[in-house]
């Protein structure tokens, strides 16, 4: 019904006044925001229950994806598109006078999550959706998203994120669904007729109430869910009037403690109350989210002995792990079933994903904190580990050294990772070169233990939100060209090999480049009152603020380009924009330092009238879905130039490659399987690779001080950070300097220099021959389909999960 305009429009205008009670003409943004996507919700209720319906009786198997983070941005668009409503809505609301891209502007980001692997969960969840793939995300609702940056003084400045201030349209709560979460108090054992039974008692009760997000499929009739639990006291309905003083201040002390476990995403952790509370956003999660898979599988009739045959549970990092001896704890405590059983049960139900090998991101959890937190599951830990260590000495024998190494409590800390390991059937990375360095290095002794675990599923992104939402020009080209298989058939994109040659084809790509540089500027004019000259090479690095993905390499070539304008200003090369985006962990010193010496740059440069606006360096403040979403689309160059071997996948130099931005990168992560796809001349390579990186460490590093002394540039540019030349003041970016000199420089920013340096000189001769950069373009959008996150999650679904697709009819 809402697919006929008028309809559309009376729909619109009766919510409008019955929910609000006001009229068009007095209705705020908001009001319309929220009347729109209530509209929208309602709409998709009865394929929601029915989608469900459907599941429930053609699915074999069922998916729960577990993720302490899902980075979605704004519903409301996506929804849109999806539903194949965006343009009735557009038309109907164009005729009631008001814009659909104000309302969607006034929307704020779901932004739980702070990167990479939360956006992989939300492309993930819309894969599955689009494809019918019976999947329902788990995780927290939490009050509070990822912080909003703000720049002051070029510092990076963090303001909390009310995402929930207006209410959440989109969402459904199902008090009735609520299930209990315990924590702290003692276990009891109890010796029933040779039979042990655990007693937990004494413990601290909190009520985990589900919220449930509509994730909408494109076209398919198909809306998955997005589960998110708040914690909420178990009694609210206290009569205070019966409560002394005491008894009134302890229960809202309670109160406050229980709701500061669904308050905020990723709380400092740098003391033990902060540790503590991480550790029950996993637990209540787990906890959560096992209860009403369970409560719910038993009522459809489902027998626990079958538990695993028909469902998946899917832990995304190792923030979930407590899945394995959460589901222990139920089939043993509450299900009565027999340790080994119980253990085949859960062995054969969980699969885990590895998302990093940064030692720093391992987590590891002190035992006499998890204990006191944890009594319970504590000991189910231990008896895992127990049983673990005696199968390896079983194996091993008298191996002492390999038996510690992989055990997974040692020195008092418990190894999430070794948990997450030999508590699933399924270990994989998320791109070829990560896995194999799980395989040989992180993981060897593992990898040799139970080889047949471990996999590999490259990342993806879904190219409905990255391209055809973010960039519709392009894909009207596209469509235009090839025919709108793509859209759900990536793959299909391939047919564009054939127009690399094409030149009006060509043509119309470098106008529609030009109109995203367009777009992009303006909100960079409006927001920042900077100018940025549309034929310049939009070269970019978006991502998370880290030393290991070197901002501070692509900082030093712009200082190095910037100081040979300034001695030659009348060089012919193509006027550059650099631009920056990116937030920094709030208690990352080093990451603050990186983002001032940015917007120093930047402050230096843009105002030098020297160098003939040859140069412009921008810092996008508040780097989010919504923003990326207009980067992505007005870039001609991606800056992937992370030390090869430490970022895992990346999924940023997937969104830039499906826009048609050329990849300047390392051989690191997916950018190696990238680089496969489109060939050497469509990409730009430098540096050292994995192997030259991993054997520089296990020899102790390189001396950063002989690049120093020996390449005049490098100095030049180091010095300029401390000696008040550049900057104004003497010492100010003197913590750089030293992690680069006297800490001998971890990231190998000084030693991939020069052929950073001379690999951006040959991009930019490239540049110079329009056609050829296009035919780059035109390869670089043909081979992207393979990273689309359809691919990735068939590959999920049938390797790792054994689901098959679902078709909800109408
Ligand atoms: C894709 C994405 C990321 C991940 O970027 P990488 O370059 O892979 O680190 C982080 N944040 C947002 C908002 C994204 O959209």
């Amino acid at each position: 019904m809402l697919k006929d305009k008028e309809k559309f429009k009376e729909m619109f205008l009766d919510r409008i006044q019955t929910i609000y009670g006001v009229t068009i003409e007095e209705a705020s943004v908001t009001d319309k925001y929220m009347a729109l996507s209530s509209l929208i919700r309602d709409y998709i209720y009865r394929n929601w229950v029915h989608t469900h319906r459907e599941y429930d009786k053609k699915a074999e198997r069922q998916v729960y994806y577990f993720s302490v983070e899902f980075l979605k941005g704004k519903p409301l668009g996506n929804n849109l598109l999806n539903l194949g409503l965006k343009d009735v809505c557009k038309e109907a609301l164009d005729d009631l006078g008001i814009d659909l891209e104000s309302i969607e502007n006034i929307e704020n980001d779901v932004g739980l999550g702070n990167g990479g692997l939360g956006r992989l969960g939300a492309c993930f969840l819309e894969s599955m959706a689009s494809l019918g793939i019976p999947c329902h995300g788990c995780t927290i609702r939490y009050k509070y998203g990822l912080f909003k940056q703000k720049i002051i003084d070029g510092y990076q400045v963090e303001v909390l994120d009310n995402w929930l201030r207006n209410g959440n349209p989109w969402e459904v709560r199902k008090t009735d669904k609520s299930v209990e979460v315990k924590f702290k108090g003692k276990v009891r054992v109890n010796n029933k007729n040779g039979k042990m039974a655990f007693i937990h008692e004494d413990y601290e009760s909190i009520l985990a109430v589900p919220n449930d997000m509509p994730i909408i499929g494109y076209r398919n009739n198909t809306v998955n869910t997005l589960r998110t639990f708040s914690a909420e006291p178990k009694r609210t309905e206290l009569d205070f009037t019966l409560l002394s003083r005491e008894e009134v201040q302890k229960y809202i002390e309670y109160k406050h403690s229980v709701e500061s476990i669904s308050e905020i995403l990723y709380p400092d952790d740098h003391n033990y109350e902060g540790k503590v509370l991480r550790l029950k956003q996993q637990y209540f999660l787990v906890s959560a989210g096992l209860q009403t898979i369970i409560r719910r599988f038993k009522k459809k009739g489902g027998m626990m002995k079958n538990f695993h045959e028909k469902v998946a549970i899917h832990i995304n990092d190792t923030h979930p792990t407590l899945a394995i001896p959460e589901l222990m704890r139920i089939l043993i405590d509450e299900e009565d079933i027999e340790w080994d059983e119980a253990w085949y049960i859960t062995t054969n139900a969980i699969s885990y994903t590895n998302h990093t090998i940064l030692p720093e991101a391992l987590e590891k959890w002190n035992v006499d904190m998890f204990k006191g937190l944890l009594p319970r599951i504590y000991m189910i830990v231990h008896e895992i580990n127990e049983r673990f260590c005696k199968e390896l000495w079983n194996r091993y024998p008298e191996d002492w050294d390999r038996i510690r190494n992989m055990a997974i409590i040692n020195n008092n800390y418990i190894n999430m990772a070794h948990l997450a390991v030999v508590g699933s059937y399924s270990v994989n990375g998320v791109a070829k070169v990560h896995t194999d360095i799980l395989k040989n290095q992180v993981m060897k002794n593992f990898y040799d233990f139970s080889p047949y675990k471990f996999n590999n599923k490259t990342n993806g992104i879904t190219h409905r939100t990255w391209l055809l939402k973010a960039n519709p020009k392009l894909s009207n080209l596209i469509t235009d060209a090839i025919g709108d298989k793509w859209i759900k058939e990536p793959s299909s994109l391939i047919k564009l090999t054939s127009y690399s040659q094409d030149s009006s084809f060509k043509e119309n790509l470098f106008k529609v480049k030009k109109h995203n540089k367009q777009i992009l500027a303006d909100l960079i004019k409006r927001e920042y009152n900077i100018n940025i000259d549309l034929d310049s090479i939009v070269d970019v690095q978006v991502k998370r603020i880290h030393e290991y993905k070197r901002q501070i390499l692509n900082v030093f070539n712009i200082l190095n380009m910037y100081y040979t304008l300034k001695d030659n200003p009348d060089l012919d090369i193509p006027s550059r924009t650099f631009i920056f985006g990116g937030k920094a962990a709030p208690g990352y010193y080093m990451a603050k330092e990186i983002i001032k010496l940015i917007n120093s740059v930047s402050y230096v440069i843009n105002k030098d009238k020297i160098i003939k606006d040859k140069l412009k360096v921008i810092f996008l403040e508040n780097y989010r879905v919504s923003l990326a979403e207009r980067v992505f689309p007005a870039s001609d160059v991606s800056e992937q130039i992370s030390t090869a071997s430490k970022e895992a996948s990346g999924t940023g130099n997937m969104k830039f490659m499906i826009n048609g931005s050329i990849t300047m990168g390392t051989l690191d992560g997916a950018n190696i399987e990238i680089r496969d796809a489109v060939g050497d001349d469509n990409f730009f390579n430098f540096g050292l690779t994995v192997d030259e990186v991993l054997s520089y460490y296990r020899n102790g590093g390189y001396n950063s001080w002989d690049v120093y002394n020996s390449d005049y540039r490098v100095k030049r540019i180091l010095d300029s950070l401390i000696d008040g030349t550049l900057f104004g003041e003497k010492d100010k970016f003197r913590m750089i300097y030293e992690s680069l000199l006297n800490n001998n420089d971890q990231y190998f920013v000084l030693k991939d220099f020069d052929d950073y340096v001379k690999t951006q000189v040959k991009l930019q001769e490239r540049y110079k021959n329009k056609y050829k950069w296009l035919e780059m373009c035109t390869e670089n959008i043909a081979n992207a389909g393979k990273f689309s996150s359809d691919r990735t999650v068939k590959e999920y679904a049938k390797h790792i999960w054994k689901v098959k697709e679902v078709q909800v009819e109408k």
